[in-house]
């Protein structure tokens, strides 16, 4: 596959804007910073952040065993999903493929972007239907959005199923990596120099407690990299995220401990889940929260945010009919969402 016959000829002929920083990068200590119209005054915050956020992308690259070239950040999984779209898309030209119900950042992008969407809907197990799904791409198919483990289903999906879709999609293939870290399945990180159409996307918001901060991580290709890079806008990644972002990175164990316990309270959630009387079913999850179906979805969820409790409804996504999400919280918040499930 020639991943440049996937770029959009806009994008190649694209001359990148060329920061102060980028054309001085030679930093050593005491040296006299006259060239980007800051100003001088010190208060942590008066200069341009790293526009190559090199500290961090070191940090990361040494958590998740892949090279510093092989990592893009953005504002956000979402500027990451936008640049992707950018790069490849031509609007009101090329098309999408997409696998409700999932993710509802996919299908708002193409709609910002001009860009047609082709919908696959999961099965009723909430597994891809592959063949299908590979039968649906024409030329114009740029994109196939894998979201695993899925939001809202929270389940999974086979290694086999994503691998084929991946070897024979003729596109890129986009895998959503945003709750990997609570998975019992590995990353496709270590499958990244397999696929030179594969793209991974992960984020800080979730196993890492920083969605305030929004830091969202894409890798790929160095190839692919190369040309996101030229898009983005330079400082995409500010001063601040890239400090918070070293600094929880480098407590070690944090991460993990936290998610040993919401993996913890899940199981503990589930078992109590299964007493309350209009739940019809809870789906397996391998994500920090769990769907659940229930005998009335908008009435349940009226009912919770009169007691001051926000879940998410789903019923109106495809195959989600009367379902509700939850998101694992404190053991405390958890006790609270189950008493009062089982008082209304
Ligand atoms: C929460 C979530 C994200 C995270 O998006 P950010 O912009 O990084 O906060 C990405 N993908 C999926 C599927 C999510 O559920």
């Amino acid at each position: 596959m020639n991943i440049q016959d996937l770029i959009r000829p806009t994008i190649k002929a694209l001359k990148p804007y060329s920061s102060a920083r980028d054309e001085f990068q030679g930093v050593t200590d005491n040296m006299v910073f006259l060239d980007a119209n800051e100003n001088p005054f010190e208060n942590g915050v008066n200069r341009y952040p790293d526009p190559h956020q090199s500290k961090l992308k070191a940090i990361l690259s040494e958590i998740k065993g892949v090279s510093a070239k092989n990592i893009l950040l953005g504002n956000g999984s979402d500027e990451v999903l936008d640049l992707i779209y950018r790069a490849f898309c031509e609007p009101n030209e090329d098309n999408v493929v997409i696998l409700p119900p999932t993710y509802g950042m996919y299908e708002v992008l193409a709609n910002l972007n001009a860009i047609a969407i082709k919908k696959l809907n999961l099965d009723e197990a909430f597994e891809p239907k592959v063949e299908a799904i590979l039968n649906s791409a024409d030329a114009h198919s740029k994109l196939l959005f894998i979201c695993s483990p899925n939001n809202p289903s929270g389940n999974s999906f086979t290694t086999g199923a994503i691998e084929k879709m991946v070897s024979n999609f003729k596109g890129i293939v986009v895998i959503d990596e945003a709750y990997i870290d609570f998975s019992t399945e590995k990353s496709w990180l270590t499958r990244l120099n397999e696929f030179p159409n594969l793209i991974i996307s992960q984020t800080l918001s979730k196993a890492y407690a920083m969605a305030g901060i929004r830091l969202g991580i894409c890798y790929a290709s160095e190839e692919i990299i190369t040309v996101l890079n030229t898009i983005k806008p330079p400082y995409n990644i500010n001063e601040l995220t890239q400090k918070k972002a070293i600094e929880l990175l480098s407590i070690k164990d944090l991460a993990s401990n936290q998610i040993v316990d919401i993996l913890k309270e899940r199981e503990a959630m589930v078992a109590e889940l299964k007493s309350v009387r209009y739940i019809s079913k809870i789906y397996p999850s391998d994500a920090n929260f769990v769907l659940v179906k229930v005998d009335d979805a908008n009435k349940r969820y009226n009912q919770l945010i009169e007691k001051g409790i926000v879940i998410r409804n789903r019923t109106t996504q495809p195959g989600c009919e009367n379902t509700l999400r939850l998101t694992i919280g404190t053991s405390k918040e958890n006790k609270i969402l189950i008493d009062t499930l089982k008082s209304i």
